[in-house]
């Protein structure tokens, strides 16, 4: 998973706490991060999520810290690789991540049906918002077709 730098360093993942306007923390957002020059920049197919986060946390005024995988459940995936993959490993962070989320596409799908079956529209909504922010990455990732 990686990105070249504006200096011509790549970039890798990492994890970051960001503060937007001195009051709102968000944790553990996925960052492209560059040792040389110190730059990143958030992961562009989590953006749309953490300003989905940034909005209903400036609407709703809440202060201190969010954990960005609590919200995001492509944030979460990459969390749980992250925490214990090493460069070392094969299968590749990517192929990991393509399998990772679809096994977490196919266990969304058995929690919406579950919470069909009780009817609760409020679960089977958030369920909804879940699926689609994995399966939009998925459907649109570069690395389920190069791999
Ligand atoms: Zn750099």
């Amino acid at each position: 998973m990686r990105k070249l730098c504006h200096c011509g360093q790549e970039m890798s993942l990492d994890f970051r706490v960001l503060i937007f306007e001195g009051i709102i923390e968000i944790d553990r957002v996925p960052v492209f991060e560059c040792e040389q020059c110190s730059h990143y920049e958030v992961l562009p197919a989590i953006k749309p999520d953490l300003l989905a986060l940034l909005g209903e946390l400036k609407a709703s005024r809440e202060q201190g810290l969010v954990l960005f995988n609590e919200v995001s459940e492509l944030a979460d995936v990459m969390y749980g690789i992250y925490r214990t993959w090493s460069e070392t490993d094969s299968p590749s962070f990517e192929s990991l991540l393509d399998q990772k989320c679809k096994e977490r596409i196919n266990l969304l799908l058995d929690v919406y049906g579950c919470a069909k079956g009780m009817e609760d529209q409020v679960w089977m909504e958030d369920i909804s918002k879940r699926l689609a922010q994995i399966s939009d990455f998925v459907n649109n990732s570069q690395f389920s077709r190069t791999n």
